[in-house]
């Protein structure tokens, strides 16, 4: 033992000890306990419907989950028996802290909004997402660094109505590149929260994740290929090289992050599945070679194949620039013909909508596209909760109704196994043991 740590360990220990003698001080409340009856339960771990079960709830725990449980006296019964009772769901890529959708699509207005006002902007987003049935979201970006965090913060101390957020703090990205604010005049100068994330070489890439981990995220967004929605990008093209992305994941790791890649291109998404991330995001251009390296990789493809149908409303209302249009053309097809090929191959899938490219709330329309391009039904929930919760990393809380884990739970009227856009229509929303919506 490194004699020069041991003050440290004893005040740890004198710390620990006082903070457990405390504790039955403070625990005094007693436990809130709460009974779900579930009609219909969709256990997605056995990937089987049960009927008529019993959930029982204490505070933020689910404690037990059978049939004819017996309700403790004294427990809030909550009757879901008319309808079916799944896990909450998780979307793994979101933008909730990018304030509100701007009319133009263009980045740019971003230089018209304090950062103050993009936060606050941000609360109906979380709010929506929650009421949707979405009680976790892995947020894979923001434009004004550390909104994330501020919102996730804001969520966690019960301030504001929203989902379990995990954040990135800021887009890691190459000058100029998918993650950055492009588009303004070479004579410029962006104020520091617009350039937080701008990195080029393995070691700028290190010194930002250094920061960013300091900061308190949760994982790390790189920018592998070029991006439909920036000025000057391009989805075909490659940014960061191998080296820096091999730097990042490494960095990453050193602090216990996963990193989830941006990457339209091919090339982009073989060095991202290469360089070790845990998740390819969009991954549109994706060729057989790319599914087969995501499978022996155990790389999740997170495709959001549902936000097409957005950019081209858009398109058609001149709401997006002209040069993203351009962008865009023959990828939104080419990527869900891509999916198709990677749910037939096995690769590993998680459910990520892109949330901010179409407005909050509407994210479970991505299912039904998800089943007409290949997924059963119960692929497409266990994408946006089994996996979700891998790819997170915290399955042992997130993911399934089972004893130990958080009491993040939605029910629907109809059955999603026979209809998956039952799940559009969400009627009862806890998270964390607390009800956010009951109809
Ligand atoms: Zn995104």
């Amino acid at each position: 033992m490194n004699t020069r740590l041991l003050p440290a360990i004893i005040l740890w220990l004198c710390c620990a000890l006082t903070t457990s003698a405390q504790t039955p001080a403070t625990a005094n409340a007693s436990p809130h306990l709460t009974a779900i009856k579930a009609g219909r339960l969709l256990d997605v771990d056995a990937g089987k419907e049960l009927r008529n079960q019993v959930i029982l709830i204490r505070d933020n725990r689910i404690t037990a989950v059978g049939e004819a449980l017996e309700i403790p006296t004294g427990a809030i019964v909550i009757d879901l028996s008319a309808m079916t009772v799944l896990p909450g769901l998780i979307d793994c890529h979101t933008h909730l802290a990018d304030g509100a959708r701007d009319p133009s699509g263009d980045p740019l207005t971003y230089l018209k909004r304090t950062a103050a006002e993009v936060a606050l902007e941000s609360v109906p987003n979380a709010r929506l997402t929650l009421e949707s049935g979405f009680t976790t979201v892995r947020d894979v970006g923001v434009y004004r660094a550390l909104t994330d965090i501020a919102l996730r913060d804001a969520i966690a101390r019960g301030d504001i109505p929203g989902p379990r957020m995990y954040v990135a703090g800021a887009y890691v990205t190459i000058t100029g590149g998918a993650g950055a604010l492009t588009g303004a005049a070479p004579d410029i100068q962006l104020p520091w929260d617009l350039r937080y994330g701008q990195a080029d070489g393995p070691w700028q890439v290190r010194a930002v994740i250094r920061k960013l981990a300091n900061n308190g995220v949760d994982h790390i967004k790189i920018l592998s290929s070029g991006a439909v929605l920036e000025h000057g990008s391009n989805p075909n093209s490659q940014e960061f090289t191998m080296e820096e992305l091999r730097a990042a994941v490494e960095e990453a790791q050193s602090f216990g992050l996963r990193v989830e890649a941006h990457a339209h291109s091919t090339q982009g998404i073989k060095n991202a599945i290469l360089a070790g991330v845990a998740s390819v995001e969009h991954a549109s251009m994706i060729d057989d070679e790319g599914i087969a390296l995501a499978k022996q990789h155990g790389t999740y493809l997170d495709m959001d194949i549902y936000d097409e149908e957005c950019i081209e409303d858009e398109a058609r209302h001149g709401a997006i620039p002209a040069d993203f249009i351009q962008h865009d053309a023959a990828l939104g097809q080419l990527q869900r013909d891509n999916f198709r090929k990677a749910v037939a191959a096995g690769a590993k899938m998680s459910f990520g909508t892109d949330a901010g490219v179409c407005p909050y709330g509407i994210a479970a329309r991505q299912f039904a596209f998800m089943v007409q391009y290949g997924m059963t039904p119960l692929q497409a929930i266990q994408a946006a909760t089994k996996s979700a919760a891998d790819l997170l990393g915290h399955s042992d809380v997130l993911g399934s109704i089972k004893p130990g884990k958080y009491a993040d739970i939605i029910a629907v009227q109809n059955d999603p196994l026979q209809d998956v856009h039952a799940l559009e229509n969400v009627s009862f929303v806890m998270k964390d043991g607390k009800v956010y919506k009951q109809n």
